[in-house]
């Protein structure tokens, strides 16, 4: 018998992404989105599309005997959509209903697994103050004061996963992703992410060009590459003792300025950099490997030069064909 799963955010990046290696690895899978995938056809065996944050539908989509759950949904985008301040109240409302909506029906309907994706912006903001030394450790989650309203609110849904294991003994997963890029990612409208907008700017500039960059560009962040993202979610799920929350990202840092280079390189493109006010996030950033290495005997590896090379490949045809 095939193992069933459902995914949940079936339409987003990851979402859409998972669905096709839990396809690879023999899965039935239904996909649950408020849309369905962008930029390819879902490999869904079922997509239904609905809103999470309705009770209703929730309970119709729990509603089967799942080996696993996976709970990617969530009202998100980069630091233009998070850092704002414009959307916080969204962001905190829609994402936390989603998670409280999962976890109330999914008891009710003997869900034995669930994953949950939480993110690096739960760490707090004191220790990311410095760009060449920002402490990502698990523990160093508490005290906590994350920077912006959508790590709190990913900090309370993995209090709730945890409450609800401990109290009614579902199995969770939880993971904190750090900057996830690849292909048939968002990369244009608001809600794309630094790699992706790199990519596109770079794309769409002339050699010899210029590109506008948020801030003076020595912020440093660490990117993770979908199919190492997704190798780490696997592990931790067939994982039998170890529920998280851990670290998924990679430990290479660069700052934007060099993310820039890098990316102007591999298009073989010199273009002037134009730093510009914009919404930034903490200074430094970058995840930190020791746990997952330790209960999964595993940490991403690849690097990022080879994922900009797969990502900007595709973002460079968007950008051809608009
Ligand atoms: P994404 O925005 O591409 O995917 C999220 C999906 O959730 C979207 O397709 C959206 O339509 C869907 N969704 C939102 N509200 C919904 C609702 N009410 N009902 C049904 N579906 C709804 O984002 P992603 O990059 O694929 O991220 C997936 C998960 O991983 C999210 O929970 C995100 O917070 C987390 N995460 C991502 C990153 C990253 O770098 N991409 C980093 C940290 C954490």
């Amino acid at each position: 018998m095939k193992k069933l799963a459902l995914v949940c955010g079936a339409g987003g990046f990851i979402g859409s992404h998972l669905v096709k290696k839990l396809k690879l690895e023999d899965f039935w899978v239904r996909g649950v989105d408020l849309k369905y995938p962008e930029f390819s056809p879902t490999l869904a065996d079922e997509f239904i599309i609905g809103d999470l944050r309705d009770q209703i539908f929730v309970q119709r989509v729990v509603n089967m005997p799942y080996d696993e759950v996976y709970q990617l949904a969530a009202d998100m985008g980069g630091a233009g959509y998070i850092f704002t301040g414009e959307h916080d109240a969204d962001v905190m409302h829609n994402s936390a209903t989603i998670n409280l909506n999962m976890l109330h029906y999914g008891v009710k309907s003997k869900i034995k697994k669930i994953f949950y994706s939480s993110s690096a912006c739960i760490y707090p903001e004191y220790n990311q103050l410095d760009p060449d030394n920002p402490k990502c450790s698990e523990e160093s989650a508490y005290p906590a004061a994350p920077d912006s309203e959508y790590g709190w609110e990913k900090l309370f849904s993995e209090r709730l996963y945890m409450a609800f294991h401990k109290n009614y003994g579902i199995e969770v997963r939880i993971s904190r992703f750090h900057n996830v890029f690849g292909p048939e990612g968002t990369w244009d409208g608001g809600k794309e992410k630094a790699p992706a907008a790199m990519c596109r700017k770079i794309a769409a500039a002339k050699d010899g060009g210029e590109i506008e960059i948020w801030g003076d560009g020595k912020q440093t962040r660490s990117f993770l590459y979908i199919d190492e993202c997704l190798t780490g979610v696997r592990k931790l799920m067939d994982s039998t003792t170890f529920l998280g929350p851990v670290n998924i990202g990679s430990e290479e840092m660069v700052t934007i300025n060099q993310l820039a280079e890098i990316i102007m390189s591999i298009a073989n493109k010199k273009v002037n950099i134009k730093h510009i006010k914009g919404p930034l996030g903490v200074r430094g950033r970058k995840s930190d490997n020791k746990l997952i290495m330790e209960k999964l005997s595993w940490a991403p590896s690849e690097p990022l030069r080879d994922g900009l090379i797969k990502t900007y490949a595709w973002i460079a045809e968007q950008v051809a064909n608009r």
